[in-house]
């Protein structure tokens, strides 16, 4: 749920302001959800949860550091900054509740290659082994909960498929056991990768 809210002069604004175009609303739109999983990861990992994987230094320092506007309403000023804020690589939060985890994107190195010009990673196409992402705790209790989900479905359902299916559920579970075997807290996160 969107823990941020445009004041409304600023939201109305943008519905008449035709020059500004359909950009300038989705650069808000995505820069408040980048805060969004900034604010979600610094909750979760002072809350004890830890944090793995090749971006996850990146992801904690890119945390500590964005806009914070947890219980109040954002300020008109920020739409002004969101579109400069998306364009500094490497440091802006993506949640990518699909592929369970978050997406630090560095362009330069994105598996998902993203247009060119383009400052979103193009997480539809997220490929495993990326060395833009970020696992918590709660990813990897998510994966094993999709694991669970894909077995009880692998097993109504014969054949080749059904075989994937019990494939795709261990290749998750992987996942997960990669985590806690290199998750650290943000205690010992000097010992990340
Ligand atoms: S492949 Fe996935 S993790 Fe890598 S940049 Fe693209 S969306 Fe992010």
């Amino acid at each position: 749920m969107r823990r941020t809210v445009l004041d409304a002069g600023t939201s109305s604004g943008y519905g008449s302001r035709a020059r500004r175009g359909v950009h300038a609303i989705l650069d808000v739109e995505t820069a408040l959800a980048a805060a969004d999983t900034a604010a979600r990861l610094r909750d979760g990992v002072a809350g004890g949860q830890k944090i793995s994987g090749p971006a996850a230094r990146r992801a904690l320092t890119a945390a500590a550091h964005a806009p914070r506007f947890e219980g109040r309403i954002v300020p008109g000023t920020f739409a002004k900054k969101a579109s400069a804020l998306l364009t500094r690589d490497g440091i802006v939060l993506y949640d990518s509740p699909d592929a369970f985890l978050i997406c630090v994107v560095k362009h330069d190195n994105a598996l998902c290659e993203p247009d060119p010009g383009a400052t979103p990673p193009r997480q539809y196409d997220c490929w495993p082994g990326c060395g833009n992402t970020a696992r918590m705790d709660a990813h990897a209790r998510l994966l094993r909960e999709r694991a669970d989900d894909l077995d009880q479905l692998a097993a109504r359902t014969p054949g080749p498929l059904g075989t994937r299916l019990r494939a795709n559920a261990n290749r998750l579970r992987e996942t997960a056991d990669t985590h806690d075997g290199t998750a650290h807290t943000a205690h010992t996160a000097d010992r990340l990768a």
